[in-house]
């Protein structure tokens, strides 16, 4: 054993004996959060619940309501816990109002074991009682999520005020070990960065720092005017390379440079983490000041994975605790060289890194009053007691605020003692022992933790043999052969934010590019071109393409049909691998093809990423569906007989798209028609043919044989209508607006002379989707998501919300937050990476919804409506209507841009009944905690996609199969299993395979496919 590991034993039993004395009462068996915990930690379907019904509690305020979400989410307990549950929840139905005030009661006793005080007033008291203990204090004002730059304010000022407060109640406060003092200020803030402003954009560090800073100076000067020290906490990934800038920039200005009392959180669950804080130390010794660093593991560790996983990225945590553990240590070490430099505060409840910090700051000869231990009120009290009897430093973080904002640091502390690999639950509740405990992590990476703990995951985001059903994989998916979302392009990293720069410079310098037509593989220039414009700045012109006349159009027909022939009896293996191919050359143009996206139809960085994302998983994702349907499968096992279903190609379909996902909706449908074995015309949308050029461009890299794939630019006017009605077009795949996608349908009904197939339409149009925000709903979440459903891309997005439905028992509560998030809003040019606002797409767009705005303006109240905008581009400002009724015009017509009718209603039912009252149904959302509304809502609600308590736009390919019914679409579903059959005609063949009474007994479930003549 290593001279640092007895060390480390020694001092952590020393530590053991003296918590010993003073057992852990959170983890006693007595008390109500006792027996919580306790079932919690024995059933995990039970802590869920549990963990749900605390977080809705405190926005419950009548009896009835308690008791209601009770039943809800307890009255189907399992066996093992239903004489507890299930006489609480009879309970409470007799007696609501007694029983839900005992609820209350015991809820809030939970939180005041994590919460130091409801307000300044009470904090005091728990500070002075800590100070008769020898505790230092940090303390934290609770409201970590601000949805408006009006709350953001209202929390620096709570910040200040506290501030003085504190250093008011504690002059004359000595520091309790005495030795170092100067290092270690008696007052000390936590401050939360994200509760500072509410527009935080990972893409946008800078402008995130522009609005913190000045709210942060103040707060900094004041704090080195009281001699009091700032912490800044560490939040979650997308906000760690902002928060580690910004603490750099201001602690290097002037003002700061030379005051050591501010600190700054490094997150030691973070793969990034030793970067990291090398790079602090670094700059810290430029600097020549002292600065604090909280060295922590980290508190968002599920939402993280979380996130990850949906989002298809790597994962910035560790996904093993002891490698947690070991990478404190490393940490601790490199804190501990440096301490000339850096003061060490190691936040953990963890006797092993404790004892670690300790041993090695003794063998580094570092005496003790140099560095400090961190913990949580409400936690690990003895082994704060312990450490102050043995001479450490010990200072307490005291979570100051109401129930209500405290929520989600109730939620996190109560999933930390409950955690699985937790230190404090394997020490207090499932009594481990001190030799297991004080193990070297090291050890135990990819072993067991502590005897019954589940064996640490392994794997990374994806398995060495590609299968990772996490990974958004279909569940009825074969092993070998597996389908995956492309990952979103994660603009937290600053090479992507460079490479996105860089792209936009180089789109730019290239505007004014010429795109010819191509038809059977040959580009035709005709004597007109369309120009494209940037709505932002409609001066500039991004490019240009030949524009179609019905000659033109009538060669494109002819080059598909002429080549159906071949492509259709091509395998679709190969037409598989086309897709495939063309997938790949669209990952690698992302950022450039992103880039486009932002001048040519305006859309935000992420927005425009999302896009490319879409088509890339649309051809992977035909690809794979192709491969599962293409081979003729056996339709019954019977004897003497053998009959196989198999799908034809339909012919040439002409493909129309929208420009509101310019690359995704027209890849998708080209993709979707060229796997099945159509040949395709491809018309892009005017305003957005620079992008469907590109496309024409990647699949005839990717090897799109002449004529299977044919461009064809022009106005749907002329050349859309002439190709609908064509007597050799078999399929119109279309996407748009009600109007267009209405006269399809008709016309593509009647029969023409020489017409062979009746023709199939695949048509998708719009939506006035509907928001419904329940009484209980969680408003952090249901506000940020409504905002961002309904202006998100200006609201021009098929799926976005254009009527926020509310309870009248909330109307109040979400109109006022709903109008201030709305105001804080960054409407702009989108080329600037903070921007969430941008241009509508043409005049002929401003002028229409300018026209319902108009007549908003009649029908309803004006509630609220951007000033600062733009001066020039097509920018709308974001507006929002109140007083709407369901029959006003802006409340049934699809208005296709930054329009929000807010209409109040009585109950569920009403809202329900609003939400289905128009002639669309494309997507709805709805927002709740009642688990039998949210049932009622899912069951009721008539829409292609229904999103619970998230926004409403998004869908994902495979994930959330997209498109609607009513007036918004034929009930198809892009992204979906069954989508390519709308563009296949299915045949079965039959044959007698029995000769003179005999016959094989078994037939093959797939046999090759029908081609002639073969290959
Ligand atoms: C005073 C104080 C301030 C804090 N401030 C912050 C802050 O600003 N920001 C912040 O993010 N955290 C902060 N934390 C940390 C956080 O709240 C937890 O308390 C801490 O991570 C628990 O670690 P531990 O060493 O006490 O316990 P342990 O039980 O030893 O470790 C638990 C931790 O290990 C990590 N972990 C769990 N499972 C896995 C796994 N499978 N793979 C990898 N790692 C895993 C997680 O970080 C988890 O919290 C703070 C903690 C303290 C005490």
């Amino acid at each position: 054993m290593s001279s640092l590991q007895a060390q480390i034993e020694e001092r952590g039993e020393r530590i053991f004996d003296l918590v010993d004395r003073h057992p852990e009462s959170i983890f006693s068996k007595a008390g109500f959060y006792q027996r919580m915990m306790a079932l919690s930690m024995r059933d995990e379907h039970f802590k869920v619940q549990m963990f749900r019904f605390v977080d809705v509690l405190a926005s419950l305020r009548r009896s009835g309501d308690i008791v209601q979400h009770l039943g809800e989410y307890f009255a189907d307990m399992r066996d093992g816990l239903a004489p507890v549950v299930h006489t609480g929840v009879r309970l409470a139905r007799i007696v609501p109002w007694l029983s839900s005030m005992v609820l209350r009661r015991n809820v809030s006793g939970m939180a005041r074991q994590f919460i130091a005080g409801k307000n300044p007033d009470d904090v005091m008291k728990t500070l002075r009682k800590r100070r008769q203990q020898d505790i230092g204090f940090t303390v934290d004002l609770l409201g970590e999520a601000v949805v408006s730059e009006k709350e953001a304010d209202a929390y620096a000022a709570r910040c200040s005020e506290l501030l003085e407060r504190l250093a008011r109640e504690t002059r004359g406060w000595t520091d309790p070990v005495g030795k170092n003092r100067e290092l270690f200020p008696v007052v000390n803030l936590s401050v939360k960065i994200s509760a500072l402003y509410s527009q935080m954009n990972p893409a946008d560090p800078a402008g995130a720092i522009a609005h913190l800073a000045p709210k942060l100076r103040p707060i900094l000067r004041r704090a080195r005017e009281l001699g009091a020290f700032i912490n800044f906490d560490m939040e979650s990934y997308a906000h760690k390379n902002t928060t580690l800038e910004l603490f750099k920039i201001l602690c290097t200005e002037a003002e700061f440079n030379d005051w050591p009392h501010a600190g700054i959180v490094i997150q030691a669950y973070l793969r990034d983490a030793e970067a990291d804080l090398r790079d602090l130390i670094e700059w810290g010794r430029a600097r020549g000041t002292r600065f604090t660093v909280r060295l922590v593991k980290g508190a968002y560790w599920d939402y993280e994975k979380i996130k990850s996983r949906q989002n298809g990225w790597d994962y910035p945590v560790y996904l093993q605790k002891p490698e947690s553990d070991v990478n404190f240590e490393a940490l601790t070490r490199v804190l501990l060289e440096n301490q000339t430099i850096v003061t060490a505060a190691f936040g953990s409840h963890n006797v092993r890194s404790i004892a670690h910090a300790q041993a090695l700051a003794e063998e580094l000869g570092i005496d003790r009053s140099r560095f400090e231990f961190q913990f949580l009120y409400g936690m690990a009290g003895p082994i704060k007691r312990a450490l102050v009897e043995m001479g450490y430093r010990v200072r307490e973080y005291c979570p100051v605020g109401e129930l209500l904002p405290g929520m989600s640091y109730l939620v996190r502390r109560l999933l930390e003692n409950t955690s699985n690999e937790g230190f404090l639950r394997a020490k207090f509740s499932e009594h481990v022992s001190a030799a297991q405990l004080l193990r070297d992590p090291n050890e135990l990476v990819n072993g067991k933790l502590w005897p019954g703990s589940p064996t640490p995951a392994t794997t990374p985001n994806r398995k060495p043999d590609g299968y990772a059903p996490e990974d958004g994989a279909s569940l009825a998916a074969p092993h070998d052969d597996i389908y995956e979302n492309s990952p979103l392009m994660n603009f937290v990293y600053k090479e992507s934010q460079e490479q996105m720069q860089a792209a936009l410079r180089d789109v730019r310098n290239r505007f004014g590019r010429k795109f010819p037509l191509v038809i059977n593989g040959e580009k035709i220039w005709t004597d007109k071109l369309t120009p494209s414009v940037n709505p932002s700045a409609p001066n500039e012109i991004v490019g240009y393409a030949a524009e179609a006349g019905i000659p033109e159009a009538e060669r494109a027909v002819k080059a598909a049909r002429d080549a159906f022939g071949k492509w259709s009896r091509t395998p679709f293996e190969e037409r598989a691998q086309l897709l495939e191919r063309a997938a790949a050359i669209l990952d690698r143009r992302r950022y450039e093809l992103s880039a486009l996206e932002v001048f040519e139809v305006g859309k935000s960085w992420a927005e425009a990423d999302g896009d490319i994302r879409e088509a890339i998983d649309f051809c992977h994702f035909y690809a794979y569906q192709m491969r599962l349907i293409g081979r003729p499968r056996l339709t019954q096992q019977v004897p003497g007989e053998e009959s196989y279903q198999h799908y034809w190609p339909r012919g040439v379909a002409l493909v129309i798209a929208p420009w509101n996902f310019p690359m995704a909706i027209l890849c998708g449908m080209v993709s979707a028609a060229l796997v099945t074995g159509n040949t395709v015309i491809m018309k892009p949308s005017e305003q957005s043919l620079n992008i469907g050029a590109m496309l024409m461009e990647i699949f005839e890299e990717a090897g799109v044989p002449p004529g299977v794939l044919n461009f064809l630019n022009g106005r749907g006017s002329v050349i859309g209508a002439h190709l609908v009605d064509h007597k050799d077009v078999d399929l119109i795949a279309f996407t748009g607006s009600r109007e267009v996608g209405l006269r399809i349908w008709e016309s593509a009904g009647i029969t023409r002379p020489g017409q062979r197939e009746l023709k199939r339409v695949v048509c998708e149009m719009g939506g006035k989707n509907p928001v419904i925000v329940d009484s209980d709903a969680d408003l952090d979440e249901a506000i940020v998501d409504s905002i961002y459903s309904a202006f998100g891309y200006q609201g021009q997005k098929c799926s976005a919300c254009s009527r926020l439905i509310v309870l009248e028992e909330n109307y109040d509560r979400v109109l006022e937050r709903l109008l201030s998030a709305a105001a804080s809003l960054r409407v702009g040019n989108p080329e600037e990476p903070g921007i969430m606002v941008g241009p509508v797409i043409d005049e002929a767009a401003y002028k229409r919804i300018q026209d319902y705005i108009n007549i908003g303006k009649g029908e309803a109240t004006l509630a609220y409506q951007a000033k600062a905008i733009p001066g020039k581009g097509y920018f709308i400002a974001p507006t929002i209507f109140t007083g709407v009724q369901p029959n006003m015009r802006i409340a049934r017509e699809e208005i296709f841009g930054p329009v929000l009718s807010v209409i109040k209603v009585r109950d569920l039912d009403e809202a329900i009944e609003v939400a289905n009252g128009t002639d669309y149904a494309l997507t709805a959302g709805f927002f709740s905690r009642s688990p039998a509304n949210i049932e009622h809502a899912k069951a009721e609600i008539e829409a292609g996609n229904i999103y619970i308590n998230r926004s409403c736009t998004g869908a994902v390919v495979g994930r959330h199969p997209f498109g609607g019914f009513k007036m918004s679409g034929g009930g198809t579903k892009a992204g979906g299993e069954d989508y390519l059959l709308q563009f296949l005609l299915p045949r079965v063949v039959t044959e007698n395979i029995m000769r003179h009474g005999f016959a094989p007994e078994e037939t093959a479930p797939h046999r090759d496919e029908f081609l002639w003549p073969p290959r």
